[in-house]
């Protein structure tokens, strides 16, 4: 083989502060990145699928659902993860963009908060010994749902 780059990574296994399964949609890298650095994930595992959590609580096909479970099964595993992030965001592809909301970006953040509950949910259901984390990106910043209502 032929070197095209040189870099020194590091040959240290780390623990992992988190898998963090979110949508690829560049344009909330940053604020999420740093969200997670601000709370202390410096070695996050990135399972990164169109449509983040989509793939847990509203999958296209129930194979999603079952492939991003395997990758924190595997994080788990192999670099000891106990807590996962999960992130839906503003305006995704996945969901057919704000346009399927008509626009109304709050109509959009209730049905995302209904989404993060599936699938947080689904989570704790498939993989109970993580602690789960939810997100919502959006263009100002990093939303987290409020906490459910004690069951009656
Ligand atoms: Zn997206």
């Amino acid at each position: 083989m032929r070197k095209v780059f040189h870099f020194d990574s590091p040959r240290e296994r780390y623990r992992c502060d988190a898998a963090v399964v979110w949508c690829y949609d560049h344009r909330f890298e940053l604020a999420l990145r740093k969200l997670l650095k601000r709370s202390g994930i410096e070695h996050a595992d990135p399972i990164r699928v169109a449509g983040g959590a989509k793939c847990l609580a509203s999958p296209d096909q129930e194979s999603e659902r079952q492939f991003v479970l395997e990758q924190i099964r595997k994080s788990i595993r192999l670099h000891g993860t106990d807590r996962v992030v999960l992130m839906v965001h503003s305006d995704c592809g996945a969901y057919g963009g704000l346009e399927a909301f008509g626009g109304d970006a709050q109509a959009e953040a209730r049905h995302h908060v209904a989404e993060l509950r599936r699938a947080a949910e689904c989570l704790r259901q498939s993989v109970p010994e993580v602690s789960v984390v939810s997100y919502f990106v959006d263009f100002e910043g990093v939303w987290t749902p409020a906490p459910e209502p004690a069951p009656s």
